[in-house]
C-alpha cells in the first residue's frame, strides 16, 4: 500500500542509561569478550501525516517519570509528553499509539493522549493480564497502573486487539516480532525499501548482526527468528532502526530546532 510523501517519521530520544555489556546481553560469557561499557538510550517515534490520513501515529509513548524513580540509573531527558511538544506534537494530537509491548518504558504516559485508540497484541495483552505477569523475574519490568490503565481502555474499547499483522494506516503495519515479549511488535512503514521501527525486538543492531541475544527475553528461539526476518529486510534494502541504540542519533540526521532531542528518520 502507498504511502504519501509528506509522511515524517521521527525517533525522539528521551531518556539514557548507561550499564555495562554483560549486563545487556544474554549469557554474555559464552562469548568470552571483556565486559565494557554501553549506554541504552529510550526513544519513542512519531509519524506524522496530514490530517486527512489520520494525523499522527505514536509508536509507544516512553516511560512516565515515577516509573524510573523506581528504577535508579536512568536518567530522563526530557518527561516524554513534554519531548513530543518541543518537537511541535500537541498530545490531543494523536489519533493512534502503536504500543509495541508492555514493559515500562514503552507504555507509560498513556492517559495523556485522550484522542487516541491503541494497538496492541493480543497475545501481549493477555500475557500481562494472565497467571504470570505477578511472577518477580518479570514483573520487574511493567508498572501495575499502567498494566489497569490499558486493561480500562480495552474495556472501554479504545483498544485494538491485533493477532499477528495489522495495517494500522495505509502503507503502515504492526507487525508480530515475538521472542522479547510474547506480543512483541515492530512497525515497518512503506513498501519498497521500508522503514522498519524495531523497539525491542532489537534493542542495539549488534543483536541482529551477531545474533546475541538481549538479557530480557520471552523465547530464545523467536528471537532468532526476528533477527532472521531483520537480515532478511536489511539486505533488501529496508532501514532498520533499533529501539535503544545510541547509533540512531548519529545515523539520521537531526530533527529541525529539536536541540539533539530528536532526529528524522523519514
Ligand atoms: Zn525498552
Amino acid at each position: 500500500m502507498a504511502i504519501d510523501d509528506a509522511t515524517e517519521v521521527v525517533a525522539v530520544r528521551y531518556g539514557y542509561l548507561d550499564s555495562s555489556r554483560s549486563h545487556q546481553f544474554y549469557r554474555y560469557e559464552t562469548y568470552r569478550e571483556p565486559d565494557g561499557p554501553i549506554r541504552l538510550d529510550y526513544f519513542f517515534w512519531a509519524i506524522r501525516q496530514p490530517a486527512s490520513q489520520g494525523g499522527t501515529i505514536l509508536v509507544d509513548s516512553g516511560y512516565h517519570p515515577d516509573a524510573i524513580a523506581r528504577r535508579p540509573g536512568r536518567v530522563c531527558v526530557l518527561p516524554p509528553v513534554e519531548a513530543l511538544a518541543s518537537i511541535g506534537i500537541d498530545a490531543d494530537q494523536v489519533s493512534l499509539v502503536v504500543v509495541t509491548h508492555f514493559h515500562f518504558d514503552h507504555i507509560g504516559n498513556l492517559s495523556a493522549f485522550p484522542n487516541a485508540r491503541f494497538v496492541v497484541q493480543r497475545r501481549e495483552f493477555e500475557y500481562w493480564t494472565g497467571p504470570h505477569a505477578l511472577r518477580p523475574a518479570v514483573a520487574a519490568s511493567v508498572e501495575p497502573g499502567e498494566i489497569a490503565f490499558i486493561t480500562e481502555a480495552s474495556q472501554a474499547g479504545r483498544v485494538d486487539l491485533i493477532d499477528g499483522d495489522h495495517e494500522v494506516a495505509e502503507g503502515i503495519t504492526a507487525r508480530l516480532a515475538a521472542g522479547h515479549c510474547p506480543g512483541q511488535q515492530v512497525v515497518v512503514i512503506g513498501a519498497e525499501r521500508p522503514l522498519v521501527l524495531c523497539s525491542d525486538a532489537l534493542h542495539f543492531r549488534e543483536e541482529m548482526d551477531r545474533y546475541m541475544p538481549f538479557n530480557v527475553l520471552f523465547d530464545v528461539p523467536q528471537m532468532y527468528e526476528t533477527y532472521d526476518r531483520f537480515n532478511a529486510w536489511a539486505a533488501a534494502g529496508a532501514t532498520i532502526v533499533p529501539g535503544h541504540d545510541p547509533q540512531v542519533m548519529a545515523d539520521h540526521p537531526a530533527w529541525p530546532e529539536a536541540d539533539g532531542l530528536a532526529v528524522r528518520l523519514r
